[in-house]
């Protein structure tokens, strides 16, 4: 068995379905499961309709009513044509509600973004049924997906880990092709929650490791990871092979290739994640999976592996600066600075710290007057936006050379570097330089690492 999960852009329209059909015929001897993202920016804009029955009292769904009526025409789906209209119907009397009583709690939040994949799973279920597959849609939360009720950002129960293998293994022998919502579940009171955006590949790789499956594949609109941004680096190009901590720490710092937390089940039992291209396919893509020493196959010069093996940036960074304004050696400075900011529910990026000061980073969405308040009580605090966070993920056996170069290359073109930390999990190094030098540090660490490899190859063996 694998898992197939399909992101908004390659579902995004009757032509992009088809074409995924065409995917999924190739692997059906691998008995596939799919998971699927709402229709194209359908999320963003049920967001857009909530936002508008708040301000204006109205409801305003004709965007995503045309997009998945347009589809269900194009794609001759009759027998789910009722079904669809129904959800729409159910959708446009959720939006009344939020319009009368202009509010939108985070559950309610919740409830309105899952209709994009309830949307967007019949749709292509249907569309492979009609072309002779034997597919039917499933809500996740009907095939075990349990989560906690922190709506928005809600965690799967442990127990979900145990139902949801009893729910698709028997589809699965049976020769269905169970197509599943991405991104939603249910918490134990029974109302819908999400897992966070982007968190249709959370179900995915949540699917794949519990049911054992041989490899999730994530089908995507770029090549597989990429060593930069392709719109910061233009000849950025896909990396072969990262390990679950790389990706993870790829996801938590910019680069938006995978959901932060998609790793984790598939960590735990050494599942197999391969990124790839829905529009190219027949590009190798990357592999994810665990720690590339163990995968090396014999006879691959180790030397030439470039050290680094992506550069990541983060914008929009807020550094904040304090110093205790207590005697040398306080004891309790930092717990205490600490369960300042987690009081305010703000979460904190990276921390550098001295015996009396720390310097930690925020996103800049933050608001910080209470925080400042109260850390003005035992510190002097400064706080400096328009930061950005650099980080180069790589091989934390030749920390010391990544560092080195860095740091060379930041003298070379003059940018100075503000703060730097390694990464719990060792396999980052990041550190902080202003905006607006952040993509020309990118780009400078980009062609050192990559693009002058055999030279530093070269300088390697002596
Ligand atoms: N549709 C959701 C989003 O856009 C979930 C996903 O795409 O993974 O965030
Ligand atoms: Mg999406």
């Amino acid at each position: 068995m694998i898992v197939m999960k399909f992101g908004g852009s390659s579902v995004a329209d009757a032509s992009r379905i088809q074409h995924v059909a065409g995917i999924v015929k190739t692997q059906l001897s691998r008995k596939p499961v799919l998971v699927l993202s709402a229709m194209g920016d359908t999320t963003d804009h049920l967001l857009e309709a909530a936002d508008i029955a708040l301000k204006n009292g109205k409801t305003e769904i004709k965007k995503i009513e045309k997009l998945h009526l347009d589809t269900v025409k194009a794609l001759k789906l009759s027998a789910v044509q009722k079904e669809i209209a129904g959800i729409l119907d159910e959708l446009t009397r959720l939006l009344s509600g939020i319009a009368l009583i202009k509010e939108l709690t985070p559950r309610t939040k919740d409830y309105l973004v899952s209709f994009g994949e309830r949307l967007s799973v019949r749709i292509a279920a249907a569309h492979l049924k009609s072309i002779g597959m034997n597919s039917r849609a499933f809500d996740a939360f009907d095939l075990g997906f349990v989560s906690n009720s922190n709506y928005t950002q809600a965690e799967l129960l442990k127990e979900s880990w145990d139902v949801i293998p009893q729910k698709i293994l028997p589809q699965i022998k049976g020769n269905v092709i169970p197509v599943v919502t991405g991104f939603i579940a249910k918490d134990e009171k029974g109302s819908i929650t999400t897992l966070g955006r982007g968190g249709s590949d959370l179900s995915a790789t949540m699917i794949a490791a519990a049911c054992k499956a041989d490899e999730v594949q994530v089908w995507k609109d770029v090549d597989g990871i990429l060593t930069a941004d392709p719109r910061i680096v233009k000849n950025a190009r896909p990396v072969g092979h990262v390990t679950y901590d790389e990706a993870a720490e790829l996801a938590y710092f910019g680069a938006q290739v995978l959901h932060p937390r998609a790793m984790q089940p598939c960590m735990k039992t050494g599942t197999p994640v391969l990124v790839k291209n829905s529009y190219n396919i027949d590009a190798p893509g990357t592999r994810i999976g665990p720690a590339l020493d163990q995968q090396r196959s014999p006879g691959t010069a180790k030397k030439m592996q470039p050290p680094v093996r992506a550069i990541t940036s983060k914008h929009k960074v807020t550094l904040v600066d304090i110093a205790s304004t207590r005697m040398l050696g306080q004891y309790g400075f930092l717990s205490e600075v600490f369960s300042i900011f987690a009081k305010h529910n703000i979460s904190i990026d990276m921390v550098a710290t001295s015996e009396v000061s720390v310097s930690l980073t925020l996103d800049t969405a933050y608001d910080l007057a209470e925080v400042k308040k109260e850390l003005n009580k035992v510190a002097s605090v400064e706080v400096k936006t328009g930061k950005a966070i650099v980080s180069v993920i790589g091989n934390v056996k030749r920390s010391s050379e990544i560092l080195a170069r860095a740091f060379r290359i930041c003298q070379l073109i003059g940018v100075t570097v503000q703060m730097i930390s390694q990464g719990a999990s060792k396999v980052n190094i990041s550190f902080i330089v202003n905006d607006t030098e952040a993509a020309e540090v990118v780009r400078a660490l980009h062609m050192d690492f990559f693009d002058t490899q055999s030279v530093s190859g070269t300088q390697e063996k002596k």
